[in-house]
Order: C-alpha cells, then sequence, then structure tokens
C-alpha cells in the first residue's frame, strides 16, 4: 500500500485561515504585523521565495516590506539597513533572505537583527532557545516539518529518527526539535559512514540534502515517515531529496515536493511575525 500525503497545501491552508484570524484580531487593536526582508542581489530562485513570502502576507492581512538591495551591497550598508528596520515599530519580523552574495558576512548581519524581530530563527540567541528548549523564535523550516510529523499522529516517544543534512538552518535545529519530542536522534552528513545503515533504522526520515532523488527505496524503512526538505531544480523543474515515485510504495506518510514543506516553510513564517506581534504588544501593555 502506498504512502498517505502529507499535503503542505492543504495543511498551510488551515493554519493560514487561523494566522489571518489573529492578524484580524491584532488589527481590530491598532496593530498590523509587519514583515520586511531584505533582498541583496538578483538571484532568479531567492526572488521567487521573497515573492511568494509578500503574497503569503497579503493573504493573511499582514503589511509586507521587501528591501531590494544591490549586489555590491557593502556589510556595513546591509546592516544599517536592518537597524533601521529594527528601530521602525511598523515592522515586527526582519528577515534576511539567504544566501547573500559571498563578499558578505551571514552571520554578522544575522547577529544585528533584533532576537524578538528574528522572524527566522536564526540569530543565535534564539539557535540557543533552540538548544535549551527554552522561549524563543523557532526557525521556520523545521518548525513546518515538524509540524507535518505531528499531524501523522505518531506517538515520536523513542522513536528512531535520523536527518540528513547538519547546516544551521534545517538539519541542526530539525534534530534539536526531534531530541525535544523525545526521540533518539541521529544526524548524518556528507562524512557519514555506512549511510544506509543508519537511515533504514530510521521511523522518522528528514532528507535536507539539496540533492535531487539522494534517498532511494531501498534506504528507506518500511513504514517510516519521510520528510523531504530539499528543494532542487532538474531540467526547470523543482523536485526534492527524495525518490517520491518509488519511496512513496515504501513509506506510511510521505511530503511531496513541491507542495510539502517549503509551502508549510512560509506559513511558520507568517506564524513567527505574528507571534512576534503579539508579544511586542503583550509586552508594551
Ligand atoms: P546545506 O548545503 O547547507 O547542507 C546540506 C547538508 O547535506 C550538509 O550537512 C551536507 O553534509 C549534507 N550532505 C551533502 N552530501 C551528502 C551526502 N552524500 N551524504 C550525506 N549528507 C550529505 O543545505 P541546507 O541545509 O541549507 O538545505 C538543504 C536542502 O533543503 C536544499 O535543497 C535547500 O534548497 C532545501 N531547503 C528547503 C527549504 C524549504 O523551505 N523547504 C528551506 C531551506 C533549505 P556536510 O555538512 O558534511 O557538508
Amino acid at each position: 500500500m502506498g504512502a498517505q500525503i502529507l499535503d503542505g497545501k492543504v495543511m498551510s491552508a488551515e493554519l493560514r485561515a487561523e494566522i489571518a484570524q489573529r492578524v484580524a484580531a491584532l488589527k481590530e487593536r491598532g496593530v498590523t504585523p509587519g514583515l520586511a526582508v531584505i533582498l541583496v542581489g538578483n538571484d532568479p530562485a531567492s526572488e521567487i521565495y521573497v515573492r511568494n513570502k509578500g503574497k503569503g502576507c497579503e493573504e493573511t492581512g499582514m503589511y509586507s516590506r521587501t528591501i531590494n538591495l544591490p549586489e555590491q551591497t557593502s556589510q556595513a550598508e546591509l546592516e544599517s539597513e536592518i537597524e533601521k528596520l529594527n528601530a521602525d515599530p511598523a515592522i515586527h519580523g526582519i528577515l534576511v533572505q539567504l544566501p547573500m552574495p559571498k563578499h558578505l558576512d551571514e552571520q554578522a548581519a544575522l547577529a544585528k537583527i533584533l532576537p524578538e524581530k528574528d522572524v527566522d530563527g536564526f540569530h543565535l540567541i534564539n539557535a540557543g532557545h533552540m538548544m535549551t528548549g527554552t522561549e524563543g523564535v523557532i526557525a521556520c523550516t523545521p518548525r513546518g516539518a515538524l509540524y507535518m510529523i505531528k499531524s501523522t499522529g505518531i506517538d515520536l516517544n523513542g522513536k528512531e529518527a535520523v536527518v540528513i543534512g547538519r547546516s544551521n538552518i534545517v538539519g541542526k535545529p530539525m534534530a534539536m526539535l526531534l531530541l525535544r519530542e523525545n526521540c533518539t536522534v541521529t544526524i548524518c552528513h556528507s562524512r557519514t559512514k555506512d549511510l544506509v545503515e543508519h537511515t533504514r533504522r530510521a521511523d522518522i526520515l528528514v532528507a535536507a540534502v539539496g540533492k535531487a532523488g539522494f534517498v532511494t527505496a531501498d534506504m528507506v524503512k518500511p513504514g517510516a515517515v519521510v520528510i523531504d526538505v530539499g528543494i532542487n531544480r532538474v531540467d526547470g523543474k523543482v523536485c526534492g531529496d527524495v525518490d517520491f515515485e518509488h519511496v512513496k510504495e515504501k513509506a506510511s506518510w510521505i511530503t511531496p515536493v513541491p507542495g510539502g514543506v517549503g509551502k508549510m516553510t512560509i506559513t511558520m513564517l507568517l506564524d513567527n511575525t505574528v507571534e512576534a506581534a503579539e508579544r511586542n504588544l503583550n509586552r508594551d501593555r
């Protein structure tokens, strides 16, 4: 029997309806949640992501602003834009679209964002909260992926979870969230020996590698929940890291690409922004 599909579009539509209600409630109290996205240069994929973020804001009644900076923007100019947004009361969430041009220092730029406006959850303070399990902003992609895993209703206690990929924005925070859910977590990466030995044990398998079709059916335990974070372009078509057609015959649940984790990532970004506006209002009262 084939796997059930974890449909990011359906889940996002439900969540965005709830978000729109929270936005309306905030507006009644005189606050419109605002998201600012800084885009440096003109990477076509980044431009699409930024446009989709703007559309998500529009759909839920939020205010959005995109700051387009030229490719040759200096670190000082970038940081000065961030500081302006930090001080702007109309902006509750700030996001710097990654990757940035090579001459810019991503970590230094992210560190300039006020942690309470860091809706991507990449600031070291928020990364620290994630590590310790204390209150903070949770990175959007792993948060969306966890939401999808939990929507299966499977009891995560003691489950074997394997995350392929150890980036700061996906792999590591994903592993941390699964650990918080009491999974036994293994993180695999390019130096992992016998990768298949690990992945075949996984009740929950998350692929965040960036290689089309990397996870094949022989790597998957029958009945596993398979979460495909990858976004790759092959012959102009978007596909994930998982060989969807074959793996879906073996897994119990699977996310498609497109229409899976990517859609949920933007929904979680909207949610983090509304949450930031709510926290800000409650702090001010
Ligand atoms: P990175 O390139 O930063 O990380 C990729 C990871 O995969 C690294 O940890 C790398 O290991 C590991 N890896 C590479 N080759 C192998 C291999 N042969 N065996 C095992 N591990 C391997 O990518 P990101 O984490 O930023 O993104 C991963 C994917 O997710 C990309 O396709 C990206 O586009 C997508 N993405 C999707 C999002 C969404 O909204 N759905 C959001 C963000 C990213 P090592 O560390 O050793 O190099």
